[in-house]
């Protein structure tokens, strides 16, 4: 088995010790037990922080090797928990691990795992402690998967293993129909296709990295996120789709929304080398709209350091035009392309005094952007619009079921 320890999961001695219990059980239960741990609590910020002191722009090689220092510490830290509890364990980095990335540092993409030294030591009976976050370039040059990436390396090396499912133990029960901690009447979901997962995360569920799945969706492995706090069943993110027995309707999966999604400016460049730039960190490209002398363009998810540096790379300079801004999206099968979808957001928003300013819609998805300071009220305000509430009995349809 995979398991994945986010953060705060890790966050300090007592709950370190609590995952080395958990493992531990495991193992003497019979179970192959490999566990992929993020970096303790604040641990990347503080790093970044550290950095962010030093210089507004750190050398991107050198910030890697300095951001993959979180993840050791709890991998070593969880093996000597493991050894006080009398099993064996050893710690693995992502060199160790055999995670193969590019060289894109600060978002790198993973090209393989070779997860013989995982094998070897499963063999022996051992513990298997994984850095999550982490990868090596070809040259040994340490690397990170972007924020929120040791989902990512858990996905891939439960892949990598040829396992079908993998867990991600995490501080909320699950997946919900939006934040639980912004909305809370947000109902956890027991299922939900890797399809409908991806349109929340790429929206800015914080709860699933977006690339990791991607990644499970591509390798079919099934992913069980839970409480590391409570320990009960959570949501399974599968890839069976659900059912949609709501002819022509379209059906919404949930809220999700991002704090700060700001709108950045750049001048004298064409949208094609906007996104050249962006491409050539591994950065989305959200909107871009403008004329080539004055371009506005949004990078949803990205770091906005991150955006300055990749321009700054092709010599531009690049000006958060609006950094007050943040998003809510509403996610769901073919909700973007239902006119009355958009109009119900966009009049329910604009009845609490919530004014877009700039609205794009996908087929499965409809995002407003707007004030920071509004964020958290427009995801309330649009949860319940769409009747996802907790004593819903089911999302409601949105238009009209086609009759017999
Ligand atoms: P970890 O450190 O375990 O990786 P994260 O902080 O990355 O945890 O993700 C968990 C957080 O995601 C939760 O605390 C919750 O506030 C947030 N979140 C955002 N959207 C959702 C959602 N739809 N369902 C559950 N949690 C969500
Ligand atoms: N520690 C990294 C981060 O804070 C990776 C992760 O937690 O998944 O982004
Ligand atoms: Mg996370």
């Amino acid at each position: 088995m995979v398991w994945k320890f986010g953060g705060s999961s890790v966050g300090d001695m007592d709950r370190l010790r609590r995952v080395a219990q958990r493992l531990v059980e495991a193992r003497r239960a019979g179970a192959d037990v490999v566990a992929v741990l993020s970096a303790m609590s604040d641990t990347t910020d503080d790093l970044l922080e550290m950095a962010n002191v030093l210089t507004a722009q750190p050398d991107a090689r050198e910030l890697d090797a300095l951001l993959a220092v979180g993840e050791s510490m709890s991998c070593a830290l969880a093996a000597i928990a493991v050894h006080e509890l009398g099993e064996r364990a050893v710690s693995l980095n992502g060199r160790q691990a055999g995670v193969l990335t590019d060289t894109a540092h600060g978002n790198a993409r993973m090209q393989s795992i070779d997860p013989a030294r995982i094998v070897a030591a499963l063999e022996q009976g051992l513990i298997v402690l994984v850095t999550g976050y982490q990868g090596v370039t070809d040259d040994g040059d340490v690397t990170t998967l972007g924020r929120g990436g040791s989902d990512a390396s858990a996905i891939a090396v439960a892949a990598a293993l040829g396992l079908p499912e993998c867990d991600i133990w995490t501080d909320v029960p699950g997946v919900f129909t939006a934040d639980p901690r912004v909305v809370p009447d947000a109902r956890r979901l027991d299922r939900l296709s890797h399809e409908a997962m991806l349109q929340l995360a790429e929206a800015g569920a914080q709860v699933m990295q977006p690339r990791a799945v991607e990644l499970a969706a591509a390798h079919g492995v099934a992913i069980h996120v839970r409480s590391s706090f409570t320990g009960e069943p959570g949501t399974w993110i599968t890839e069976v789709r659900e059912e949609n027995d709501m002819f022509e309707t379209a059906r919404i999966i949930g809220v999700a929304h991002r704090r700060h999604d700001p709108l950045y400016q750049v001048d004298g460049l064409t949208p094609a080398q906007v996104s050249a730039a962006l491409d050539g960190h591994g950065l989305p490209v959200g909107s871009i709209i403008g004329s080539p002398g004055e371009l506005r363009f949004t990078s949803p998810g990205a770091e906005p350091q991150a955006v300055i540096a990749a321009l700054g790379d092709i010599g531009a300079a690049v000006a958060v035009h609006d950094e007050e801004l943040g998003s809510v999206s509403v996610a769901g099968d073919a909700c973007g392309n239902r006119s009355e979808v958009t109009l119900r957001i966009l009049e329910s928003l604009e009845r609490t005094g919530i004014r877009p300013v700039l609205v794009t819609s996908t087929p499965s998805r409809v995002s407003c952007h707007v004030a920071s300071g509004a964020v958290d009220e427009a995801a309330r305000v649009l949860h319940s619009a769409f009747g996802l509430h907790t004593d819903a009995a089911a999302p409601q349809p949105v238009g009209v079921a086609l009759a017999n």
